[in-house]
């Protein structure tokens, strides 16, 4: 009797392979000048399991930044730090049906609050919540906690792709104007900035969102170490706003289609899991119209329905 993860080193290569033409349908992000020079015809993936046993393919060696989805790893800590009243006193909890880099809800329903905390707005406020005395201090914290979490201690910034993203982001900058003068963000809006492009920029493989994946996957505890990092109740949180806005406003469809939590960047990076059972990480630069991996995200469609993976 075949073991599952020896069917997926038989299979994950073929599945990979007839996902690897739509590479050419999508477009590398370029509105971060920088993030333009990753391959469009990129795709790796790399799956984990309790007992740290592995299948990788294609591309996985490629690294890449996490760009949204260090967004996941912030509210754990922000959650950490501050406990969830005030956390929730600052960002929402709905889906927004707009693109992540949106600022047209921000005046509506709860006035100046982002709807979320995996949209820029939302994510901006989440920086300014992170402890500590000064912003380096709060970026330090939070570059060793995804160290921690992806068992590797040299993680650190792709700092090309920090300068470019810290000269090109207007918008972002606009948002978190706003959200200062609403009081949602505290402090100095140019700090708050620079510790979310810190985070956005850290330099990942898919081995590594894999490992961060799987902590989440076994609720917060790593199961290769049986140490617990998360809080139980934090990391239901956070994969519940992975499941209702973890590919942006393409989440319902993502429900559907592989039905697991998932949180995907604009560098091409996917964090999902299997949960109990596997971290998952996955790179395609070449994105979709709504800013996913368009290759990543089919061969996630293959690897659900081929291994009745849903949750639903
Ligand atoms: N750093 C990017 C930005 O703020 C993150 C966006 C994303 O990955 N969707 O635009």
């Amino acid at each position: 009797h075949e073991s599952e993860l020896d069917l997926l080193k038989r299979q994950l290569p073929i599945w990979l392979a007839s996902s690897k033409e739509l590479c050419l349908e999508g477009k590398v992000a370029s509105y971060i000048p920088e993030l333009s020079k990753a391959p469009q015809e990129a795709l790796g993936i790399h799956i984990i399991d309790q007992a740290g046993h592995s299948v990788t393919a294609g591309d996985s060696g490629l690294t890449f930044t996490m760009q949204s989805i260090s967004k996941v790893f912030t509210l754990l800590l922000a959650l950490m730090d501050n406990g969830e009243d005030v956390v929730f006193d600052k960002v929402g909890m709905e889906p927004t049906g707009d693109n992540f880099n949106s600022m047209l809800k921000l005046e509506l329903v709860q006035p100046g609050i982002p709807f979320n905390p995996l949209i820029n707005a939302g994510a901006i406020a989440i920086s300014s919540l992170i402890a500590g005395g000064t912003s380096e201090e709060k970026s330090e914290r939070t570059l060793q906690f995804f160290r921690k979490l992806a068992r590797n201690d040299s993680l650190s910034y792709d700092m090309a792709v920090y300068r470019s993203e810290a000269e090109s982001a207007d918008l972002n900058r606009s948002m978190a104007y706003f959200l200062k003068d609403n009081g949602v963000l505290k402090g100095n809006v140019n700090e708050v900035l620079d510790i979310y492009f810190r985070h956005c920029s850290i330099s990942v493989t898919c081995a590594d969102l894999a490992r961060m994946a799987l902590v989440l996957a076994y609720n917060g505890t790593d199961p290769l170490t049986g140490v617990n990092l998360i809080p139980r109740r934090y990391v239901q949180i956070a994969k519940t706003f992975m499941v209702t806005c973890g590919m942006y406003n393409a989440s319902g469809e993502f429900a559907i289609e592989v039905g697991l939590p998932a949180k995907s960047g604009v560098a091409g990076g996917i964090l999902t899991m299997v949960p109990g059972r596997y971290g998952i990480g996955v790179i395609g630069p070449s994105l979709n119209p709504k800013g996913n991996s368009i290759a990543g995200v089919h061969v996630l469609e293959t690897l659900s329905r081929e291994m009745d993976w849903s949750l639903f």
